[in-house]
């Protein structure tokens, strides 16, 4: 297939087939950063709330480098992979500092701007800016391993390489932005990783994996992901006075999963434990340095898949019995119940609270 025809048939069936998206109206390299940030892990669906809702708030990259943290965490509450939010906010901050407040049209300016990688680089540099960087996330691995038949894995350097060196002679020069959107697109829409719609795809013709039955082979992947089994044990320790009801909150600070979210306190174990032989019964007493509380419920089992880890979450609602101050509470926020929903909370918590 020459290279022409390529781009041509790519941009031509995008033109026609793609979604009406709001960053695809607009040249802001802000909104067009703000979409590529909240769409790295996150479905178009999905992330299209949140990005309406953030430049609504923050319509300037000002009032988002204006913002405190906590605030920004709550707008972005559900979505997930929390440090994508703290590196908005910081990198909204260096624009200012560091670019006199003008979102940077270098390449090389872009990727200095935290979390910020090579693929987010060349999405904006090419889309807001028009300059010929190809971009490379997983829709496109697909695509263009698919189609040309790349037979090194995509998640090795060789592979990438290979990748690399075929979207840089096949790219539109004259229309970066448009051409990275197609393939994208393309992969989203047809060329999805299982059951791709073949028969729908102006590529038929020439796919390599289509013409050689490698498609459920292609992209060859060497690396399989590691899951690590996580058990949360929260408890969820009310303490009704005057007739409000208070519980304790933590501020999550250590380098995890949720950093300044808030959670309950926490006991986090590698296996599970059992509730029928008073393992957690045990482990709350040794948390708690008491055994002078009340158990008064057990949640059902919820499940929290991430990239790497899986997080297995009990909620165990006790009341403690002692009118002494605890002491390994007293770190420890204390608050009336209805105030948790002012805190940036991980969806997991909001799932439990939502059921209660
Ligand atoms: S023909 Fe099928 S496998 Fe090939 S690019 Fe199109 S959708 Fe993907």
């Amino acid at each position: 297939m020459k290279n022409q025809d390529f781009k041509e048939k790519i941009v031509n069936w995008y033109h026609l087939n793609k979604r009406d998206l709001p960053w695809r109206d607009t040249d802001n390299p802000y909104f067009i950063w703000l979409s590529e940030i909240i769409l790295q892990q996150t479905r178009v669906d999905q992330g299209l709330d949140y990005y309406n809702k953030f430049i609504f708030r923050y319509p300037e990259i000002k009032l988002l480098a204006e913002a405190n943290e906590e605030e920004i965490l709550k707008l972005w509450q559900g979505l997930g992979y929390y440090s994508r939010a703290r590196n908005l906010h910081f990198a909204s901050k260096q624009i200012i500092n560091e670019f006199n407040g003008e979102f940077p049209d270098k390449y090389e300016d872009i990727l200095k701007l935290k979390g910020i990688g090579p693929y987010s680089a060349a999405a904006i540099a090419s889309i807001a800016f028009n300059l010929p960087y190809p971009v490379i996330d997983g829709n496109v691995l697909r695509v263009i391993s698919r189609i040309f038949g790349v037979k090194n894995a995509v998640d090795s350097s060789e592979g990438r390489d290979e990748i690399y060196k075929i979207l840089n002679i096949i790219i539109d020069k004259n229309n970066p932005g448009t051409f990275n959107q197609a393939i994208m697109e393309l992969g989203a829409l047809v060329c999805k990783p299982q059951n791709p719609l073949c028969t729908e795809c102006v590529f038929l013709n020439e796919c390599f994996a289509y013409n050689n039955k490698s498609i459920d082979i292609l992209p060859i992947k060497s690396k399989v992901v590691k899951q690590r089994n996580r058990f949360f044990y929260y408890l969820f320790i009310k303490n009704n006075k005057d007739n409000f009801t208070f519980v304790y909150l933590n501020k999550r600070k250590e380098k995890d999963i949720w950093k300044n979210l808030y959670d309950f306190p926490l006991i986090e174990t590698e296996l599970e434990l059992s509730f029928t032989d008073n393992d957690v019964f045990k482990a709350i007493g040794k948390y708690l340095g008491t055994n002078d509380f009340t158990l008064n419920s057990i949640s059902k089992q919820y499940k929290h898949k991430l990239s790497h880890q899986t997080i297995n979450a009990y909620f165990i609602e006790i009341d403690l019995n002692s009118s002494e101050d605890n002491k390994a509470l007293e770190n420890y926020l204390y608050i009336n119940i209805y105030d948790i929903y002012n805190y940036p909370i991980p969806k997991l918590i909001e799932n439990y609270l939502n059921d209660r």
